[in-house]
């Protein structure tokens, strides 16, 4: 007894041994998406375009306002911080007065927080609440005024703003210099959808529309040169599988050229590969994590459902659980029960069907035609996730939270 023991001893490495010693990552943080790398490959036109536009900032001429646009995963965000970083740097070491503000949209998606946020970025405090919208816009004119200079505002994602009554900012914020006369602003708008351009207010769309900039999707070969650039801050030398970068950004280009997509799969990669305690990253860490990746995603989905689409897919997961094949009518008989249990009014079965078919197009579920003779036809539904994961999901919902 005693023996086994003492060689169990011997053998067993200490747990800690291997715990918080990075083989894999030189700087992880190389590859999230937010960090601005030191050069954009396949970048360097839109860059120096761009470059020119708000050049002029320099000596005293108001940029032409600008308006970029392209699939997301393009560059749109690193190039515009990239260029304002040096705009800035340049501006600071010449002592002419420019101001940069970046906002994103769907991060501070009011008119209050895109004004605050401005505000903060030109060194304006101003309370997060309590003012209105038309005082936190005339003390940010005022404190623009003081400066004496040139400001560029730039809105990321300003689809954000474009749908709601916040469009009456964008009008303002247009219209800005009209209430100016010691400094000018110039207004950058982005965005990952082209349609807004036309629900953009004419006068907006015109103002904005002064420079156009259109971003196109990487193809595989530049995702390469992309992943290449940054692979060598990311991990340590020889980590990665001579195969991987090239199935990474075969992958990403399949999925519309999204770069954001390749690093972030190329960092799951790493995890992945980390996690099992691997010596090098191989396609088959990128697989994993590409599954892993799509898991998230689809929950995520799930989580955003609305109340009545959560529920009929919880009603098809439970019956999934429990049987073979899952049809449309036993959905919709789970699905009142459970209404019922939380005492909720039930939709119509044509609802209900429309659901379902939200369901596959999003991806959570995938159904198919079943012919059952004289029984007429039906839909046949199998589940895209695990059971366990969708729970989860579905019960992060707070109404939901019990059943
Ligand atoms: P968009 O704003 O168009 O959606 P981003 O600028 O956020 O795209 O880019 C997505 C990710 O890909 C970011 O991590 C960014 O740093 C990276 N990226 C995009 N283009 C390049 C490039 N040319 N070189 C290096 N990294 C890039
Ligand atoms: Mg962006």
């Amino acid at each position: 007894m005693l023996k086994v023991t003492v060689g169990l001893f011997m053998t067993t490495q200490n747990l800690f041994s291997n715990l918080g010693r990075n083989k894999i990552f030189k700087n992880r943080s190389v590859l999230v998406s937010d960090f601005i790398p030191l050069s954009l490959p396949h970048r360097e036109s839109e860059i120096t375009r761009l470059a020119q536009i708000l050049g002029s900032a320099l000596s005293g001429t108001r940029p032409n306002n600008a308006f970029m646009y392209g699939l997301t995963g393009t560059g749109k965000t690193a190039v515009v911080r990239y260029v304002s970083n040096m705009l800035s740097e340049e501006a600071k070491n010449r002592g002419s007065p420019v101001g940069l503000a970046y906002v994103n949209a769907r991060k501070d998606d009011t008119s209050y927080r895109v004004l605050t946020q401005i505000g903060k970025q030109l060194n304006l405090q101003l309370p997060f609440t309590g003012l209105s919208v038309a005082e936190v816009y005339f003390r940010i004119v005022e404190h623009i005024e003081k400066f004496r200079g040139i400001i560029i505002i730039s809105i990321d994602e300003i689809d954000n703003l474009v749908k709601d009554a916040s469009g009456n900012l964008l009008y303002k914020l247009t219209r800005i210099n009209s209430d100016l006369r010691n400094s000018q602003v110039s207004l950058i708008g982005i965005t990952n959808d082209s349609r807004v351009l036309e629900s953009l207010d004419p006068r907006v769309k015109s103002s904005l529309g002064e420079e156009e900039l259109v971003f196109g999707p990487y193809d595989s070969d530049q995702l390469k040169d992309i992943l290449y650039a940054r692979c060598t801050d990311a991990f340590f030398e020889g980590i990665l599988e001579d195969d991987v970068i090239p199935y990474v950004a075969a992958l990403a280009a399949k999925d519309h050229g999204d770069a954001r997509k390749a690093v972030d799969l190329l960092r799951k990669a790493g995890e992945v590969a980390e996690r099992t305690s691997a010596n090098k990253v191989s396609t088959e860490h990128v697989r994993k994590a590409l599954t892993e990746i799509e898991v998230d995603t689809a929950l995520e989905i799930v989580t955003k459902l609305p109340l009545h689409s959560k529920l009929i897919l919880g009603s098809i997961t439970d019956l999934y659980q429990k049987k073979q094949t899952v049809v449309t009518g036993d959905v919709v008989a789970q699905y009142a029960l459970l209404c019922k249990r939380i005492g909720l009014e039930v939709l119509t079965s044509r609802r209900v069907s429309e659901i379902i078919n939200e369901l596959d197009m999003v991806g959570v579920i995938t159904t198919r035609i079943l012919n059952r003779g004289r029984f007429g036809r039906t839909k046949k539904i199998v589940l895209n996730l695990e059971p366990e994961n969708i729970w989860k999901a579905i019960k992060k919902d707070e109404l939901l939270s019990a059943i």
